[in-house]
């Protein structure tokens, strides 16, 4: 089993031709909500490639709770870890326009989940092979979690997304997997030399180009898939949960690095964050 602590958002996409300048409205051509949040998507990429999944989190008493919980089950995800608050659940405002966006995060529920929560989940905690986390939960919260994940024995994944949130207390995760813009913002321009600090731990993402990590006496790059992309986000959530997933099952660091890209690869060529995460025998047919 593994448990996901993290974020449950949901995300609210509008699309325009161009921008409002300040002050200004324009009519838009698309608005569609569809389930998001790094912890979210990352539990979705594990179930999808069959692991069991414990969701630890919190959504808001309204519609957006409801569908998002909902969302969740129906990929067989336990969602018994996530807490119904009083208040909304989190999203996030995408818009869309000219091949690019702009996104304003608000946590929502998500910043309501606490230490006690935490705690409440121990049991599920130590059942599991592996713990996920990221960093759209408050952060005192992160950190305890990786500290009772240590104290019990569970090897854990942080996601250091986004960035900003990292503390050097999070260097003790067992496995650290920024993409290249994080890296640069946690350890500088030379990241890549950072990477000899962790064998065998941190691995850095590189869009189509897959992902880079140091092996003990060599650095390494497991090259990426080649593919149509039609949309990337959520690449690096797949990344995430698959790695977790082979990760779990004893996987060694490379083969799990090299699942995680093949699984990755398959998710952007579809829309939405969680939309395109493959099933299990995509994957290993995209590996063959
Ligand atoms: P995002 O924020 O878009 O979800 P990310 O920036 O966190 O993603 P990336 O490094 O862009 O992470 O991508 C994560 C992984 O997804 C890569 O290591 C790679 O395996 C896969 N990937 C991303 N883009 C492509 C692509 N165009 N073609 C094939 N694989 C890709």
């Amino acid at each position: 089993m593994i448990t996901v602590v993290g974020s449950i958002n949901m995300d609210l996409v509008v699309g325009t031709e161009r921008f409002p300048k300040q002050g200004e409205t324009v009519l838009g051509n698309l608005y569609t909500t569809v389930p998001g949040g790094k912890g979210a998507n990352q539990a979705v990429a594990a179930a999808r490639l069959g692991d069991q999944v414990h969701m630890v989190g919190a959504v808001g008493s309204d519609a957006f709770g409801t569908q998002l919980l909902e969302g969740l089950e129906k990929e067989q995800i336990d969602t018994q870890g996530v807490k119904k608050t009083d208040g909304a659940s989190g999203i996030a405002n995408i818009l869309l326009s000219e091949g690019d966006n702009r996104i304003i995060v608000v946590p929502g529920a998500n910043h309501e989940l606490t230490k006690s929560d935490i705690d409440a989940q121990k049991k599920a905690i130590e059942k599991s092979s592996m713990v996920i986390l990221q960093l759209e939960l408050p952060i005192p919260v992160v950190e305890y979690t990786l500290q009772l994940a240590k104290e019990l024995g569970v090897p854990a994944i942080l996601n250091p997304a986004p960035a900003g949130g990292f503390t050097e207390a999070m260097k003790q995760a067992d496995f650290l997997t920024p993409n290249e813009t994080e890296a640069e913002e946690l350890f500088g321009t030379n990241w890549e030399l950072e990477l000899e600090r962790y064998p065998n731990r941190m691995v850095v993402t590189l869009g189509k180009n897959g992902a880079r990590y140091f092996d003990g006496d060599k650095h390494v790059t497991v090259e990426g898939f080649p593919t149509q992309a039609v949309d990337t986000t959520g690449a690096g959530d797949t990344f995430n949960g698959a790695l977790a997933v082979a990760l779990a099952e004893g996987s060694e660091f490379k083969e799990a690095v090299r699942f995680a890209n093949a699984a990755a690869s398959l998710s952007v060529e579809k829309f939405g964050a969680q939309g395109g995460m493959p099933n299990r025998m995509e994957v290993v047919s995209r590996m063959e």
